[in-house]
């Protein structure tokens, strides 16, 4: 196929949309602004493991690759919860045998660049984009001190959640946009391997430290590590602002994670030294103007706390691919099909990533929580088929999110309603459950 396509981006979405685009036929130009990730360490800062499940994992096993990163993974079937007094207490994400897994970033990207190359996909790293001229099909890049114009016949901006593709649609007509950064930020810190060479703590668990307003998580990495990253609010009582100093460190985490101070020999130089980042949600619409599209974080970024940035990009990218496969080619017709399919979808990932910092940093240690947990849990063993639980609905199953987030809801409120009862707790196991099932 003559056609030519320009990538912006050759990030995690940027590089898999290269290898479904060179495995149909079409000529890939793919332009990244930072250097090639092979050649140069860029990792120092930015989140060095993802979560990746089931959307991700079928947008890899459509090119062929799910086998190959799974072996880079490490399975995490549910939470470790670690209260303030160190217990610990397990909460498994689905049924026996379903996970997430814990992927190194960087791994991943380098990953999918080799394949994206190996496809077909030319890739040209330290070219900024600095304008997109969506009427010509145009980008223009900054390389090497030099600007230079590249035409296509389409551009996908798969450049993340500050597109410079979303910038130049920001300056056309009835174009929305909105930017909402929450009121936490993040730091990474890290766990190192034992003095014997092994995890410091369980590796197959994500491990959750909930602190209501704020909260510590850890995800293992091959190498026995562990990478943790601290959400806490960047003003306020407890807080980065409170934070300026080693006392005021080392008495933060002793009063709030002391299990977890013993195993950050470099706690003091880690938060010293890795930036403190913010977390940040963008919607907009449309997706598409002519032959261009927006994908991934640059379409719709999201905070992270449902661990989906990552994998609802892999979706956009297998979507559009299942489209190719039904329609034949890429064309206007088919990208506003795209942007129709996503849109929503987009909506709601960000709506329950909102949402699920709420869960991850309070709920998980509130009664109620766990009580809701255990009652869900058997109405979907008996009725498998009419309740699946929020959680697994979003993580382990192809169910649109949007659908997900209106059925979540609804069982949200029969829950509120079963959980109202203030004998609950001890009879909960002499429930009604085909009557709580009926109501869904
Ligand atoms: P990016 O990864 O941002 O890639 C965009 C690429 O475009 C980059 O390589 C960038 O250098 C390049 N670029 C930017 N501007 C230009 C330009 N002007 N010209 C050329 N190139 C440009 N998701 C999950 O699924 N699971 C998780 O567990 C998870 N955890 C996360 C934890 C944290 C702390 C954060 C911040 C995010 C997390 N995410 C997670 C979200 C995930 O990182 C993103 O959704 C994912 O990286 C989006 O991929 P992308 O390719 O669309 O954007």
């Amino acid at each position: 196929m003559d056609k030519k396509i320009t990538i912006l981006g050759a990030g995690l979405v940027g590089s898999l949309l290269s290898i479904f685009l060179s495995k149909r036929g079409y000529q890939v130009n793919t332009y990244e602004s930072r250097p090639d990730p092979r050649k140069a360490d860029l990792s120092a800062g930015r989140s060095i493991n993802l979560a990746l499940s089931h959307r991700g994992l079928k947008g890899l096993h459509a090119v062929g690759l799910a086998n190959e990163v799974k072996e880079r993974c490490i399975p995490m079937p549910g939470r470790m919860i670690h209260d303030l007094a160190g217990d610990l207490n397990f909460q498994p994400y689905g049924k026996e045998g379903q996970y997430i897994n814990s992927v190194s970033r960087s791994g991943l990207n380098e990953l999918l660049l080799d394949k994206a190359e190996e496809a077909g996909a030319k890739i040209y790293f330290d070219y900024k984009c600095i304008e997109v001229d969506y009427q010509l099909t145009q980008s223009r890049f900054l390389h090497d001190g030099q600007e230079l114009t590249i035409s296509a016949d389409f551009i996908f901006g798969a450049d993340g959640a500050f597109s410079a593709m979303r910038n130049a649609f920001m300056r056309t007509d009835r174009f929305n946009y909105q930017q909402h950064y929450i009121t936490a930020g993040y730091k990474e810190l890290h766990i190192p391997p034992t003095d014997s060479g092994e995890f410091a703590i369980d590796p197959n668990a994500l491990h959750i430290w909930p602190r209501g307003k704020f909260m510590l998580i850890a995800l293992p990495n091959l190498d026995k590590s562990f990478t943790v990253t601290l959400f806490l609010p960047f003003e306020g009582e407890k807080s980065f602002e409170k934070l300026q100093d080693e006392n005021s460190v080392r008495q933060f985490f002793q009063e709030e994670f002391a299990d977890a101070v013993p195993l950050m020999p470099d706690l003091l130089h880690d938060f010293f030294t890795n930036p403190t980042s913010s977390l940040v949600t963008v919607r907009c619409y449309p997706w598409v103007k002519e032959n261009c599209a927006l994908i991934g974080d640059a379409a719709h970024a999201i905070v992270p706390f449902y661990g989906q940035g990552m994998n609802a990009g892999f979706e956009d990218c297998f979507v559009l691919d299942q489209l190719l496969e039904q329609h034949g080619e890429l064309n206007q017709d088919l990208l506003a099909r795209y942007q129709e399919l996503r849109k929503p979808d987009g909506e709601a990932i960000a709506d329950l990533a909102l949402y699920n910092f709420i869960e991850m940093r309070d709920k998980v240690a509130d009664p109620q929580f766990i009580l809701q947990k255990k009652i869900e849990k058997r109405l979907n063993e008996l009725y498998p088929d009419q309740w699946l639980p929020l959680y697994p609905m979003v993580t382990f199953s192809d169910l649109r999110y949007s659908e997900a987030l209106a059925i979540g809801r609804k069982q949200q409120s029969i829950m509120d309603k079963v959980l109202a009862d203030p004998e609950v707790e001890s009879r909960w196991e002499n429930l009604d459950f085909a009557s709580i099932v009926a109501q869904l």
